[in-house]
Parts: structure tokens; C-alpha cells; sequence
């Protein structure tokens, strides 16, 4: 059941700020809060859904690719496709999501290190 208050619904209801990087019909991309690399970004589509499955799940196939495809605008908005990056998503309570609106997180800018 997704959660109209979650922190993320809220950003894109513009009823709280972000520090956005990139905006399109389908997607959001701003600065996280709490960054863990020199670039943390999070990816958000617009589309209500609480996790990579459920957006997968339910979103049309036009908003799942453009979704998809925006990650790659952003990775060449900051240039970072050659020095890399690392993508990630949580998922529920073992992957250790916290907000409950699907996003991807994008880190970059230095060495991100191992998993664990
Ligand atoms: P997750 O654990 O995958 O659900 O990640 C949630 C992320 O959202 C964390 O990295 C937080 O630092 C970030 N976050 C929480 N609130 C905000 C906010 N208002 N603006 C930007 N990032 C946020």
C-alpha cells in the first residue's frame, strides 16, 4: 500500500524542497539529504509506488523506460559515466529502505568501496 506522506511524495507535491538535478515528465533527481559519497543523488519516478518491484509491477512500459532512461541523463548531466558510479535501490525492511516511495540512488565522484 503506498504511503501518500512519505517524505518523497511530498517532494514531488512541492510541499517540501529538494535540491533537484533533474526533472523531466516522468522523473525527479535531487541531492539526498545525507550524501555518502562526494555525489549522492537519488532518482525518483513520479509514478506512486513503493518499491523497484511494485514500480515494475504496475507503472506503464513508456514510464518504466523513461524512468530507466533518465538515470542515464543524469549520470551524463554530472559526467561520471567514465570515472563510474554505483547504482543502488532498497527494497523493504532486509534491504533496508527507510522511505517508501521507489528511488534509485546514484553514487559517484570517488572510490565507493565495498558492499559490506
Ligand atoms: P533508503 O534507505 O534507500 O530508503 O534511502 C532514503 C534516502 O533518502 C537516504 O539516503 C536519506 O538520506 C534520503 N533522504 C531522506 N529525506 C530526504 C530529503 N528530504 N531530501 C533528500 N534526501 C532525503
Amino acid at each position: 500500500m503506498y504511503d501518500e506522506n512519505n517524505i518523497f511524495a511530498k517532494i514531488l507535491r512541492k510541499e517540501i524542497p529538494c535540491d533537484k538535478v533533474y526533472e523531466d515528465e516522468f522523473s525527479l533527481f535531487f541531492k539526498d539529504i545525507n550524501p555518502q559519497a562526494k555525489i549522492h543523488i537519488l532518482g525518483i519516478p513520479k509514478f506512486p509506488c513503493t518499491s523497484f518491484s511494485d514500480f515494475l509491477k504496475n507503472a506503464d512500459n513508456e514510464s518504466i523506460s523513461f524512468f530507466f532512461k533518465s538515470v542515464q541523463i543524469v549520470i551524463n548531466q554530472l559526467n561520471i559515466e567514465e570515472s563510474g558510479y554505483r547504482l543502488i535501490t532498497n527494497s523493504g525492511e532486509d534491504g533496508g529502505q527507510e522511505v517508501p516511495h521507489f528511488h534509485i540512488h546514484i553514487l559517484a565522484g570517488e572510490k565507493i568501496g565495498a558492499l559490506r
